[in-house]
């Protein structure tokens, strides 16, 4: 009798979106009319930029003609994407990062739970609270934690609460962890990481041994020039530390998936017989056997975002979500609400008022105002009484829902 994976039962079965999606439903089946504008999920809105539609138009062509046709391409990407990224994205910034230590992929979703794939199963892992959600689940499904509490926790995670208290920064844990992800600018919060903050956990890091996961899909939201952009900026970062990046947010490829995975050749952790062996090598082995590539044509389009075109493409794709998220942020304050975020990232976080839960800010906001966000509480017992709203929309309905809350919610 074929047997299943059992860690896949301790998951809780996909509670948060699912659950707004019938809420939504059920408000939307006993008022018909009312004119919902979602402001939830975390997906971009705005067209490709032109500059990467236009490489992938011709690259479609290239693929026509037996000439220029390809094939199966190299595993860790084509070799003249990943210079690319490695001159624009690192060594501008001062990161000696090598075009070889640069991995892409078709996304960075997958790659942060892949990557577990080349750790043991013995570490104490770190996570945020609130994270993203894949963090956690992708380490439920690979048996490194027991099942969940009543509080929504993982036995065996260790959870570092993130709150107005602490600035939204995790404060450095007292015992030890061997893998810690962070994300900034952070998914849900908007918080921002100094370089002084980062450099407190790559010092713990290379202290410990721990090996840092370092998220930066939307490093591109950066506009605070004393911001890293990379953990690579980082004095000893390439002793302890894997980045994940992604031109989804960036550059508007959620849909059309092209990302990157930065493992620096200096990286090592410890076999069983405990010798040091270099991660890099496994990564690559991994994707080698796993994988097979990113399409030809979705490269040449992640090529072009780093053409002069290309750069003010994006550049303008991020300053129109920043100036959406800029009137949300002065709306909701005029609405008296506290805010959070914001303003280098997408997403702004609220304090629910009169300490409503995170749910029953939902409903109120959908019954009173017709507008759906994303409850705290489902990113991570810690964001309860916070609530996450979304710059990813038009002008028209970011300006609109605005104008709802300052009606509704303005005391
Ligand atoms: C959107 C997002 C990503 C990007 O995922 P892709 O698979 O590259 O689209 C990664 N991390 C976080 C925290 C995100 O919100």
């Amino acid at each position: 009798m074929a047997t299943i994976n059992d860690n896949y039962l301790k998951l809780k079965a996909g509670y948060l979106f699912p659950e707004i999606a019938r809420r939504v439903n059920t408000f939307a089946q006993s008022n018909p009319d009312a004119p919902i504008i979602k402001l939830g999920i975390g997906d971009v809105t705005e067209p490709l930029p032109e500059a990467s539609r236009t490489a992938m138009l011709k690259a479609v062509e290239e693929m026509g003609d037996r000439a220029t046709f390809k094939g199966y391409g190299p595993e860790q990407g084509y070799l003249w994407l990943r210079e690319k990224i490695a001159t624009h994205d690192f060594q501008a910034r001062g990161c000696e990062i090598e075009p070889d230590e640069i991995f892409i992929s078709d996304g960075s979703k997958c790659d942060t739970g892949n990557i577990l794939d080349i750790f043991g199963n013995n570490n104490t892992i770190a996570v945020t609270d609130p994270v993203y959600p894949v963090y956690v689940d992708t380490n439920v499904m690979a048996g490194n934690t027991g099942s969940i509490n009543n509080a929504g926790e993982f036995e065996g995670l260790v959870y570092l609460p993130i709150t107005e208290e602490n600035n939204f920064t995790a404060e450095i844990p007292s015992q030890k962890v061997d893998l810690i992800y962070l994300c900034f600018p952070n998914n849900p919060t908007g918080a921002t990481a100094s370089k002084d903050y980062l450099k407190n956990w790559v010092d713990y890091a290379n202290n410990h041994g721990s090996i840092i996961l370092f998220d930066a899909a939307y490093e591109a939201f950066i506009t605070d020039p004393n911001l890293p952009h990379s953990i690579y900026e980082i004095e000893g970062a390439r002793n302890c530390a894997i980045e994940f990046r992604s031109f989804s947010k960036k550059a508007g490829f959620t849909g059309t998936r092209c990302a990157l995975t930065v493992v620096p050749k200096s990286l090592t952790a410890k076999a069983a017989d405990g010798s040091d062996v270099e991660l890099w090598k496994l990564w690559n082995r991994r994707q080698s056997t796993k994988f097979n590539g990113v399409s030809y044509i979705v490269q040449r389009g992640a090529e072009a975002v780093y053409s002069e075109a290309g750069q003010a493409q994006v550049k303008a794709l991020i300053s129109f979500y920043l100036e959406n998220a800029k009137i949300i942020r002065e709306k909701l304050t005029e609405a008296g609400l506290v805010v959070y975020g914001g303003v280098n990232a997408p997403y702004i976080w609220l304090k629910t008022p009169n300490e409503l839960s995170s749910w029953d800010f939902f409903d109120k906001l959908l019954q009173m105002a017709n507008i759906v966000g994303t409850p705290g509480s489902g990113f991570g017992a810690a964001g309860e009484g916070y609530f996450r709203i979304s710059a990813f929309n038009s002008r028209e309905n970011v300006n609109e829902a605005m104008k709802r809350i300052i009606e509704k919610f303005k005391v």
